[in-house]
C-alpha cells in the first residue's frame, strides 16, 4: 500500500494545480484545457442536430441578451452560443468554451429577466470553473489508485475487499462532496456573475424559492434539473449570506 501513496502523491504533485476564477480556490486538474474547449464544441453541434430549437423569438432573444450580458463581464474570451432549445424538462447547460443550451421548460421557473440570469450564470460558473474536468481528473486518480492497489495487492487475500474499499471510500469521500461543492462553488460563482451584469441578486433566492416550492409536486418534468441541483434550505441559506457582497457589485452598476 505504501508504493500507492507514493504512486498517488508523485502523480498530484507533478499534475497541473489551478485556482478558480472568482473564489480562487485550488482545484487538480488533469485535462486540457483547449481539448475541453474543443470536445465542448463538438458535443453542442451534435447536441444541436438532435435538439429542437425553439421558434419562440421573444425567449430565444431574451437567452441570448441575458447570456451576452453574463459573458461581456466573464472575463472569458469563449466563442459563446446561447440557445433557447424547445424540450419540456426544466434544464440547462453550459459545455465547456462557453456553449449555453436553455430548455423551454425552466422558462415557467425562470419567470423574469433576472431568475433566467440566475440559471444562465450558475451553468456558466460551472464551465468556467471547468467543474466536469476536476471530476473527470478525481475519477482518473481514483482509477489510477485502484490499478496501482490491484498489481500491489496481488498476493493479499483481501485484496478484493481492500479494492471495493478505496473504491467506496473515493466516491463517497472525494467525488459526491466535490460535486456538492461544484454546486455551492457555482451558485456563488452565479450569484456574483449575475450581480456584476446588472441582474438584482435577490431574484436568484426567489427562484430557488420557487424551485423548491415545485419540488414537493408529481411534477416530473423538473426532476432531473432537481436531482442535481437540490432546492433544500442549505442551499437557499447559503445563496443568502452572499447576497451582501453581490449586492455591492449590483449597486455598483
Ligand atoms: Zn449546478
Amino acid at each position: 500500500m505504501k508504493s500507492l501513496y507514493y504512486l498517488l502523491s508523485l502523480f498530484l504533485f507533478l499534475s497541473a494545480c489551478s485556482s478558480v476564477p472568482i473564489t480562487g480556490r485550488n482545484q487538480l486538474l488533469l485535462s486540457n484545457e483547449s481539448e475541453e474547449v474543443a470536445a465542448g464544441a463538438a458535443s453542442y453541434q451534435t447536441f444541436l442536430s438532435e435538439a429542437k430549437i425553439s421558434k419562440d423569438a421573444v425567449n430565444s432573444a431574451l437567452v441570448k441578451k441575458v447570456g451576452n450580458k453574463i459573458a461581456k463581464i466573464s472575463g472569458f474570451n469563449y466563442d459563446w452560443e446561447f440557445t433557447l432549445v424547445e424540450n419540456p424538462e426544466a434544464n440547462a447547460f453550459c459545455l465547456p468554451g462557453g456553449k449555453v443550451a436553455v430548455y423551454t421548460g425552466i422558462l415557467p421557473y425562470t419567470k423574469t429577466e433576472a431568475g433566467l440570469a440566475t440559471v444562465m450564470s450558475h451553468e456558466i460558473a460551472h464551465a468556467m470553473a471547468r467543474h466536469g474536468a476536476e471530476r473527470a481528473s478525481q475519477a482518473q486518480i481514483l482509477q489510477l489508485g485502484l490499478s496501482v492497489g490491484d498489481s500491489t495487492l496481488t498476493d493479499n487475500p483481501n485484496k478484493d475487499l481492500i479494492l471495493q474499499g478505496i473504491n467506496v471510500a473515493g466516491n463517497v469521500g472525494i467525488i459526491l462532496p466535490y460535486s456538492r461543492k461544484h454546486e455551492s462553488e457555482a451558485d456563488y460563482m452565479g450569484l456574483i456573475l449575475m450581480s456584476k451584469a446588472g441582474y438584482n441578486p435577490n431574484e436568484a433566492v426567489s427562484f430557488w424559492q420557487r424551485m423548491s416550492a415545485n419540488s414537493s409536486g408529481s411534477k416530473s418534468s423538473i426532476s432531473n434539473f432537481l436531482s442535481t441541483h437540490p432546492t433544500d434550505e442549505k442551499r437557499i441559506k447559503d445563496l443568502q449570506s452572499h447576497l451582501q457582497e453581490a449586492l455591492s457589485y449590483y449597486n455598483k452598476k
